[in-house]
């Protein structure tokens, strides 16, 4: 990939995605499940641009939204709604209402109060909602704290006695429809046996279930976190996946369906900055860049760890921290990690960034949003546009009041 002749045509801060990396990806992971009945519902709030999102449609991926807006994405994007579905903690009624209305797959419910409220309203609506219960499987996956998604102190999901209580719910309602059972123990995970334990948990709790006769009960969704390599982890083999959550459930006779994110899109993006400043206090150096964390907080939020080239430089030299622009000593991509002797607009390569990356971004200091590029059989094409500096303040300027 020519990074220096994007970054020249593009400027820099700027994301550039493999656009064939990413459909590799997908390949990879569908053709794991073969002729087994399976739905990957790509799992959009890992990377949201829309033509992220209708390249994976293309392909023919669903998507796993969180948000009534990730939900409108998924639309424009072209998602057909049988492969739309709905997860996340906290789910406003108007996005509830919103969901129902767009007819989507199922809404991923977190807790009974929530079946509740998707009950209620869908009985005002005068529907039935086809709903999901995310279970807790109280799990370690074995992954940074901040991403365990399916112990019990974590907040998400319902132990599976309470799922159980739910599902009895369900089928005595009118207005709910059991299509899914989920769970989804986090992410960046690089081990499988938590995931087939999950596996068989949430199996046994369905089998259990069997007297109910939930006819409508056709997925068993695996949720997503299938991890990557950053610096030297070795990534869960997809076909050991695909083959052991099988074995694990195919007397069920469901259609798995699994929610990759990173898995999808993490390493083909790249993130380009460019260097501003070598500085040093004592023995300390800095690498100062046009990048910070408003573009890319994954050092800052989780101390994640992205390789780092500067283009047409060996990687070595002293040890140095990479810092951007933002007024917080939070605000690195790097800390203690060995660089050539850079100079003034040296383009500088971050890894593995098209996971969580842009999505993340803001405008704190008023900086604009970077740029976003696809690279798609051998041409560039821009798929966002750097944010203009009228952008940062158009929506207040006309609210600003003279006294
Ligand atoms: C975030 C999330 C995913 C995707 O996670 P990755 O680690 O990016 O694969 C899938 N399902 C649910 C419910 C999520 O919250």
């Amino acid at each position: 990939m020519d990074y220096a002749a994007l970054a020249q045509k593009y400027g820099t801060p700027l994301y550039i995605y493999d656009f064939d990396h990413m459909a590799r990806q997908y390949q990879i992971l569908k053709e794991a499940f073969g002729a087994r009945k399976s739905l990957l519902a790509y799992a959009i709030k890992a990377n949201s641009n829309l033509s992220v999102i209708r390249h994976f449609a293309r392909l023919g991926a669903g998507a796993d939204c969180v948000s009534l807006g990730e939900i409108k994405r998924a639309q424009l994007a072209g998602v057909p709604k049988y492969k739309i579905i709905f997860s996340g903690m906290g789910k406003r009624d108007d996005e509830i209402a919103g969901a129902l209305k767009a007819d989507i797959l199922f809404v991923n419910v977190e807790s009974e109060a929530e079946l509740g409220r998707v009950e209620a309203i869908a009985e005002q609506m005068g529907v039935v909602a086809r709903v999901s219960v995310r279970v807790n499987p109280d799990i370690d996956p074995k992954t940074h704290p901040y991403i365990s998604t399916g112990l019990k102190e974590n907040k998400f999901g319902v132990s599976i006695e309470a799922a159980r209580g739910m599902y009895l719910r369900i089928k005595n309602s009118a207005h709910l429809e059991a299509t899914g059972i989920h769970f989804h123990i986090g992410s960046q995970l690089t081990e499988l046996d938590p995931i087939l334990e999950a596996t068989d948990r949430v199996a046994d709790l369905l089998r259990s279930l069997k007297a109910l006769e939930l006819e409508g009960l056709r997925f068993f969704d695996v949720g997503g976190g299938l991890g990557i390599t950053y610096k030297e982890e070795s990534p869960i083999d997809a076909k050991a996946y695909a083959e052991g959550i099988y074995q694990r459930i195919k007397d069920l006779d469901m259609t798995i369906l699994c929610e990759p994110g990173r898995f999808l899109t993490g390493a083909a993006g790249h993130f380009l900055t460019r260097v501003l400043y070598e500085k040093r206090s004592g023995d300390k150096r800095f690498v100062v860049v046009d990048g910070a964390m408003n573009d890319l907080l994954r050092p800052t939020l989780y101390k994640a760890y992205h390789r780092i080239e500067i283009v047409g430089k060996e990687s070595q030299g002293p040890l140095a921290d990479v810092v951007g622009p933002v007024c917080e000593s939070g605000d690195y991509f790097a800390k203690e990690v060995p660089l050539p002797e850079t100079a003034h607009d040296d383009l500088m390569v971050i890894h593995s960034a098209g996971a969580y990356g842009f999505v993340m971004s803001s405008n704190y200091n008023s900086r604009r949003r970077a740029a976003e590029v696809a690279i798609e059989a051998g041409s560039d094409r821009l798929i966002r546009p750097r944010e203009s500096y009228e952008q940062l303040w158009q929506s207040e300027l006309e609210w600003m009041q003279t006294p």
